[in-house]
C-alpha cells in the first residue's frame, strides 16, 4: 500500500472501527426514540410534541450519522483491498497525517476542498 505504513494501517483500521462502534450506538439510541409506541419516558415524549425543529434536526443527525456510517465502512473495505489511502477523485496517495486526523476521508485536501466549495 503506497504511503501507510502497516503499523498506521493497523492504527487506522481500529480507529475507524471504534468510531463505527459508537455511531451504530448512538443510531440505536436514535432509532429507539422514534419508534412508534416505543419505551421513551416522558421527557422524550414532551421534547417530540413541542417541536417540528426538533424532528428535523434529530432525522438530519441520523442522516449524517448514517452517512458516516457508510463512508467508515467504505474505508474498511478498501483497507482491505488495499485501495485506501488514495484519492477517490484524483487517484493521488492522501496523506497519512490527514488519514489519522479523519480516517474516513476519501478525497485528498484540495479534492475535498473542491467539494465543500461545490466544483467537484
Ligand atoms: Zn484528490
Amino acid at each position: 500500500m503506497p504511503g501507510i505504513r502497516k503499523t498506521e494501517k493497523e492504527k487506522l483500521k481500529k480507529a475507524l472501527l471504534e468510531q463505527r462502534v459508537e455511531l451504530v450506538e448512538e443510531l440505536r439510541r436514535h432509532g429507539e426514540v422514534e419508534e412508534p409506541g416505543g419505551t421513551s419516558d416522558l421527557k422524550d415524549s414532551e421534547e417530540r410534541a413541542s417541536s417540528v425543529t426538533d424532528l428535523w434536526v434529530e432525522s438530519r443527525i441520523v442522516a449524517d450519522d448514517r452517512n458516516l456510517l457508510e463512508k467508515i465502512d467504505l474505508a474498511l473495505e478498501k483497507i482491505e483491498d488495499g485501495s485506501y489511502g488514495i484519492c477517490t477523485n484524483c487517484k493521488e496517495v492522501i496523506p497519512v497525517a490527514r488519514l489519522l486526523a479523519k480516517p474516513s476521508a476519501s478525497l485528498c485536501v484540495s479534492c475535498q476542498e473542491l467539494k465543500d466549495t461545490g466544483k467537484l
